[in-house]
This record gives C-alpha cells, structure tokens and sequence, in this order.
C-alpha cells in the first residue's frame, strides 16, 4: 500500500517526448561531490525550426556565465532578472538586440550552480526534479533540468530527449553513469548517445553489477538475488511484447539510489528514464525470496511492471497536450495490473478495483472530454482514477480488443494526445461508433465512474 500510496503523491514520472529533430548536446559536466557543484560548458546544436517560440530551461540552481550564438558571441537573453519558472527550470530568451533570436539553430551555453548535500538529513520531498546529492552519489534525470532543455512554446513541449557527446569529470568518483551509454570508471569519462533520451545523471562510488540483460548500479546483490530480479523483470516485458506486438529488448539500468527525503521501513519509490528504472528506498538485494525465486512482497511485482509499461506508453508512445497524464500513467498503470493479473490471477485485478473503488468513491474528476489543461488531471486522477476508465473500456470490449486498442495507440503516428486522439484511436483499433458512444455516455461523461467498475 505504501508504494501505490507514494504513487499518487509524487510526480515521479515525468517522461519525455520525442521528435523528428533532436537537439544535440556536446560539451563537458564538472561536478563535485563534496560541494555538490556542477558546472557545464555545452554547445547545443540541432535546435528545431522553432521560430521566436520558444525557451530555453534550465534548472533555478544555476547562474549563467554567458550564452553564445553560432559565431561565438556573446547574446543577451531574458531571464536573467525576474525570470520565470517553467516545472524546476528557469525560462530564458536569447535575443538578438531587443528581439527574440529567431531559429538560433545553435546556442553556447556555459553555467555553473551548487546544491546541497544529504548526508545524514533530509529534504521534506524528493521527486524525479530534484538534483540530490547524498556524500557518496549524485543523481539528476532530465526533468531536473541539468543540462538546457528546449521548449516548444506553441506545441507546449519539453524536448528533453536528446542525443549527446559530453565529457564527465567528477574528482574521486568511481563510476559514472550518463543514461543511453554504459556505466564509465571516473573521474573523467566520455559519454555519447547516437539515439535522442533522457541524459539522467548518476555519479559516484557504486557497485556496477552486470548480467545479460541489464546493468544494477548501486547495488549490492547476490548471483541469485540478480538472477531472480532478471527473470521477474524478463517476464513482465514478455508479457507486454505477447500482449502489445512490440518486443522490449533494450538492457535496462537499474539504480538503487537513496531518496534524499526520509523513507519509512517498507517505502520504496520508483522513477523511469527508459531505459533505466531507478529505485530509492529499499535494498533491492533484501526485496528478493530466493528460495522461491521472487519478490519477497507481492506488490513489487506491479511496482516494477509500471515502471517497465513506461517504455511503451512514455517512450514509444511520448504523450502531449491535454490528456499527457492519462496517456502516460493511467496506461502505464492499467498495464501493470494486467501484468500482475496475468502472474497472480484475476484475485489480483479484482482486488486492485475493488480497493481503488473504495477509494475514490467520493472522488470527482474533470471528465476527460472537458479537460483543457493537462494538469487537470493530477496525481489521484492519473495513477488512480484514470486506470478505472481504461477498465470500464475493458468492460464493454473485452481484453483483446482492449489490447488492440493500446496497440492502435502505441502505432500511431506522432500525434497530439487529447481527447480526439482517444476516440480515433479506438475507431481505428475498431471500436463501432455505437460502442464508442456508449463508452462515452457511461464512463467519460461522469464525474465518477466507480459504481461502474465490476470487480
Ligand atoms: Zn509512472
């Protein structure tokens, strides 16, 4: 309970988005773990066509040295006083006299910002935005804003993913991680990724730990611990592969990381910057029951396949515009339970319903064919509401046809993710009109649907 509760309290999931044209990111990171420095010197080249719409963010922990144009030099930009936030970054202008600079194509940016140390005390929060250092480690994923994230003002988009050569120094790290490539010994290592994600971070002295599918980092587990671990993981992509048609074959990252927030015994919290899964809160090594070959706790099993659905809807579908959250984690969550019930039986998803029902009797939404604003649907709405719409979808239709209809999602092309993009999905995955409407009129147009829900 714990671990769903965490899940409806944290934006922890955040994902990114994809694009025809990537921005590239080159350059060098300093950082320094005992005064929690991180200085950068990039040149972000690649920038899309954006016209004058668009920002740069970066995250409010970092003062500007200078930003360049193309030629070396040095532009004004607003921002710099009175600026204003966008999520944990700061938004910046370059401009070109007192105009905006229209398509800057490329941009040199350098900066430098300090953030404090966790060693033996606590935030009142930790969430996948913060840049938390503990002593021993560094952790920033890209929705922390570490390196210059571009925004499309008019598509309302963050182009976080990106591909990258960088150069990581870091004095008395042991390894160092950049997401997209593999784990390096420190202090200085060079990093690059040909495909556009997500640059997290992860820095420090570690543990790096391999098998044949993935790499733990931070993690201190047995031969058979990392084995049962594998196969649990291994089994939850196969069933997303069997049920979705899209194999998952990327080697996942697992990071063990310490949440700089004060986990009680049992709390275990978990982010995706596919492809790595990172998990603060638990010995991972100790979650295992070795005798029987699985997790010791039954709930970490739909924990992870959460984390792992991300890939599909996250990453192969990047969701936008106004139903982001549904797309996103209402999905990821569904899946997750179909994963669960398919390993546990049908007392797992009956259980599931039957408790998030009770749960949110008294709950109201904003019906998603009203929602104009993607925070419309919060933490409560995506986690927990949004998988009891998917499920009465699932009601009318059956589970093939709902599998369909998520394939249909997972093929379309680039899209905006509102409510058309719902409907002509299911049109398209071959849901009649009349079933539609009767969808609509049953499970859209409430305010609350859990009286609907047979479990
Ligand atoms: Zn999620």
């Amino acid at each position: 309970m714990t671990k769903k509760l965490l899940l409806t309290v944290l934006p922890i999931c955040l994902l990114s988005f994809v694009f025809a044209q990537s921005p590239h990111l080159n350059g060098t990171v300093n950082v320094d773990l005992q005064t929690g420095q991180i200085t950068c010197d990039f040149s972000l080249t690649n920038i899309p066509e954006l016209g004058k719409d668009y920002q740069l963010l970066l995250n409010k922990g970092f003062n500007i040295k200078h930003i360049k144009n193309a030629k070396g030099e040095v532009i004004a930009y607003d921002g710099f006083y009175n600026g204003k936030m966008r999520g944990e970054g700061l938004a910046y202008i370059p401009k070109n006299g007192d105009k905006v600079l229209e398509n800057p194509k490329q941009l040199e940016i350098s900066y430098t910002g300090a953030f404090p140390i966790y060693k033996d005390d606590y935030n009142f929060t930790d969430f996948k935005g913060l840049i938390a250092f503990n002593g021993t480690t560094l952790r920033a994923s890209e929705q922390s804003k570490w390196y210059p994230v571009i925004y499309d003002v008019k598509k309302d988009q963050l182009l976080e993913q990106v591909t990258y050569a960088i150069t990581v120094k870091c004095n008395n790290a042991e390894q160092i991680f950049v997401n997209g490539d593999e784990p390096k010994a420190g202090p200085t290592a060079k990093f690059a990724s040909e495909v556009p994600l997500a640059p997290l971070l992860f820095i420090g002295n570690y543990k790096v730990q391999q098998t044949s599918n993935a790499v733990f980092l931070n993690t201190a587990m047995t031969k058979a611990q990392l084995a049962v671990f594998e196969a649990e993981i291994a089994e939850m992509k196969a069933f997303y592969h069997r049920k979705l048609g899209i194999p998952y074959q990327t080697k996942n990252v697992i990071i063990e990381h310490t949440a700089v927030e004060k986990f009680n015994k049992g709390r275990i919290w978990g982010f995706a910057s596919y492809p790595t899964i990172a998990i603060a809160g638990g010995d991972l090594g100790g979650t295992i029951d070795e005798a029987n070959k699985k997790f010791k706790d039954s709930t970490d099993y739909p924990f992870y396949a959460h984390e792992v659905a991300h890939y599909y809807f996250g990453n192969v579908l990047q969701p936008n515009a106004t139903l982001f959250w549904f797309f996103l984690e209402s999905t990821a969550e569904y899946l997750s339970v179909k994963a669960t019930e398919a390993k546990f039986g049908k007392v797992y998803s009956n259980a599931y319903f039957k408790n998030a029902c009770n749960n949110l009797k008294n709950f109201k939404v904003v019906p998603l064919n009203k929602v104009t604003e993607m925070n419309q649907i919060g933490g409560t709405y995506r986690y927990n509401y949004g998988p009891l719409i998917l499920r009465g979808l699932e009601q009318m239709i059956g589970e093939k046809r709902m599998f369909d209809f998520l394939k249909t999602c997972l093929k379309a092309k680039p899209k905006t993710t509102d409510y058309a993009f719902f409907r002509d999905q299911a049109m398209a995955s071959g849901i009649t009109e009349a079933e539609w409407n009767a969808f609509e009129k049953q499970f859209i147009d409430s305010e609350n649907i859990t009286a609907l829900i047979k479990y």
